[in-house]
């Protein structure tokens, strides 16, 4: 798939995405890649609006609330936050790889989702998430990412991600057809 013509929203995985390792952090401890907040001005910069959409079930085990995720989301530019706080067990429809939270936030945005954009590191959640509703899908190599490629390749083997990207940033420039400068790396 090529880049869409007119984005209507972008779904952007946290961890390991926009900051942290790919393990829950605390919002009170975690920190955006430094080159996050130049990927949320851009989208800023050229009016997409940005979602973040993650899987969080040390929620329901009271270890941080849905509170302080929303907050952090809004405080990093985001338009709103869907957030699974259910273990793997609780048999949601939401929790990712299922497509619940890209629904809601489709039905209570008014989005076409095959005109979204899913960007995560997680083959295994993000993408099948983005492909059960037909948006299109970017796999950052951050986080989990290059270990989603290969070692756990098997899980989501049926399906290729639209393009991978090296960082958020790259994903976002990508979208936006911005060359990229590859910064010198010593
Ligand atoms: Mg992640
Ligand atoms: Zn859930």
């Amino acid at each position: 798939m090529d880049q869409i013509k007119n984005i209507e929203a972008i779904f952007i995985d946290r961890d390991g995405t926009i900051g942290g390792t790919g393990h829950f952090i605390h919002p009170k401890h975690f920190k955006p890649y430094e080159f996050s907040n130049d990927a949320f001005k851009l989208l800023k910069e050229h009016g997409i609006r940005m979602f973040a959409f993650t899987n969080q079930h040390r929620i329901s085990r009271k270890e941080a609330s849905i509170t302080e995720f929303q907050e952090e989301f809004l405080s990093f530019g985001f338009h709103d936050a869907f957030i699974c706080p259910h273990s793997e067990d609780d048999a949601c429809m939401c929790h990712k790889p299922k497509p619940g939270l890209l629904i809601e936030a489709a039905r209570k945005h008014n989005l076409e989702l095959k005109n979204c954009v899913v960007i995560g590191d997680v083959g295994s959640t993000d993408m099948l998430a983005a492909h059960a509703v037909g948006a299109l899908k970017i796999l950052v190599l951050t986080g989990w990412g290059k270990s989603s490629l290969h070692q756990h390749r098997e899980i989501w083997k049926d399906i290729e991600p639209d393009h991978i990207a090296q960082n958020l940033l790259e994903a976002v420039q990508w979208l936006l057809k911005i060359p990229q400068k590859t910064p010198v790396r010593n």
